[in-house]
């Protein structure tokens, strides 16, 4: 069962904007019917245009992680607002801004802010590239940096292929320097090495991969990553745009004590603002312009607004962190135990992990280890699950290969009223899980 949420208002969009959505993934495409309208949000809670109140675990795809419109932030907007949105020049939040990332992240001499992930994803290709004289670049099947012409290479089309366009409008040319390796498989990152030794600038990884669902890095793959990028003279670049700032602290980097030659930020580094950043070592950075040849620019990079958001969202965050953290995590084991707990009782396929203030659920037997693992999952399943879940008054993102996220605003009363609602939402699946078994036979 689909179910079109506010279909005048998603006709009227379609007639006026490409798809009707700003960002394909809100079409509501991957679980049928159409979009839901919000018309506000606040702490855990998304209210929609008929005032339908639902429990949010997308958290704005990450940035939400003290909840929607959090005092703190909101005042520190609402200052920063009466003093002129934009100056086109500098000012003293962003500096602020690069100190508070770089205590927060070791990896971090220096920080570059810009606009969103895909920016910050794009420039530290190019400063990877420039760093080396290398024109190679790795990324991981199934992982996501933003919509990057050189990073929307298809993924699973196998460890030691060149990379080819996952969209029309990206020539050839453009992808034939991206390789693809398999994530949690150091086999496939040391055969492109063996065939390209010399030629690869950077490694680009999700630490803790976060856009084929949540799959985590198994032990000592982090680690052993790093010294072969070393080994091989190549930079290896952390996309913590989803897992800096949620997974804990310092990021991904910190829990798995690995440290990255660069790493690129956003979400909630803006307190759901636009933003994005790239960090390094010093010298690295410094190769960027002004005073390096490495061009890079922003109308309204670092502008006092993000700043004046993600600063109050980050000293936050660190006020409480140890608090913050375990009681993040708690919360994610918690939900995710216990959705294990009922789909085990229903006897359905799924599995499901956690770190920090993200979660990912599958629908699919575990272990789910790689972006192949995570396309097993039963999208049928899921589209079910998706929309019990929206009946009951639960948003989860409209997407079975999308991170949950939770916030510090999401309690017991969040936990409980979600797994009464998995429990009943999993009596459909169950339903569509044993028709899907007879339609196989
Ligand atoms: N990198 C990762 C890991 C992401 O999850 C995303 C977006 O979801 C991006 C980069 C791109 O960020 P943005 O959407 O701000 O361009």
């Amino acid at each position: 069962m689909t179910i079109d949420y506010h279909p005048d208002l998603f006709a009227q969009a379609r007639r006026l904007i490409p798809g009707g959505v700003n960002s394909p993934v809100r079409a509501f495409q991957a679980v049928g019917g159409s979009p839901v309208y919000f018309k506000s949000a606040q702490g855990a809670y998304l209210m929609d245009v008929d005032n339908r109140q639902y429990i949010d675990y997308v958290g704005g795809f990450g940035p939400a992680i003290l909840g929607h419109a959090h005092p703190d932030v909101v005042s520190a907007c609402v200052d920063a607002l009466s003093c002129g949105m934009t100056f086109g020049a500098c000012h003293p939040l962003e500096i602020t801004m690069a100190e508070k990332i770089i205590s927060m992240m070791p990896s971090i001499e220096m920080v570059r802010l810009v606009n969103s992930g895909t920016e910050a994803a794009m420039s530290a290709v190019r400063l990877a590239r420039a760093a080396t004289g290398r024109t190679k670049i790795v990324k991981f099947s199934g992982g996501y940096h933003g919509h990057v012409d050189a990073l929307l290479v298809s993924a699973g089309s196998g460890a030691t292929t060149l990379g080819c366009p996952s969209s029309p409008g990206i020539p050839s040319q453009t992808t034939q320097n991206t390789l693809l390796a398999e994530y949690n498989d150091l086999a496939s990152i040391q055969s492109l090495f063996d065939m390209h030794a010399g030629d690869i600038a950077a490694v680009l990884i999700e630490p803790i991969s976060g856009n084929m669902g949540l799959v985590l890095p198994e032990p000592g793959f982090l680690s052993s990553l790093a010294s072969l990028c070393k080994k091989y003279g190549s930079l290896l670049v952390f996309d913590e745009v989803m897992t800096g700032f949620r997974v804990a602290l310092g990021g991904a980097q910190s829990l798995y004590d690995c440290q990255p030659d660069l790493t690129i930020l956003g979400k909630v580094i803006g307190g759901g603002l636009p933003v994005g950043a790239i960090g390094g070592k010093s010298e690295l950075m410094s190769l960027l312009a002004p005073t390096g040849p490495v061009s890079q620019a922003g109308t309204l990079s670092g502008n006092p607004i993000t700043c004046a958001s993600g600063l109050a969202t980050l000293s936050y965050l660190e006020r409480d962190q140890q608090a913050i953290y375990s009681n993040l995590s708690d919360f994610s084991c918690r939900l995710t135990s216990g959705m294990q707990k009922i789909a085990d009782r229903y006897e359905i396929p799924f599995t499901t992990s956690y770190a920090g203030g993200m979660l990912g659920f599958f629908f699919t037997h575990g272990p789910v280890r790689n972006y192949n693992d995570a396309c097993q999952s039963n999208p049928r399943l899921f589209q079910t699950f998706f929309h019990a879940m929206m009946a009951q008054g639960v948003y989860f993102a409209p997407s079975a290969y999308e991170a949950g996220f939770v916030s510090i605003m999401h309690t017991d009363i969040e936990l409980e009223h979600t797994l009464d609602a998995v429990d009943k939402a999993f009596q459909a699946v169950s339903q569509t899980f044993a028709d899907s078994l007879h339609e196989s036979i």
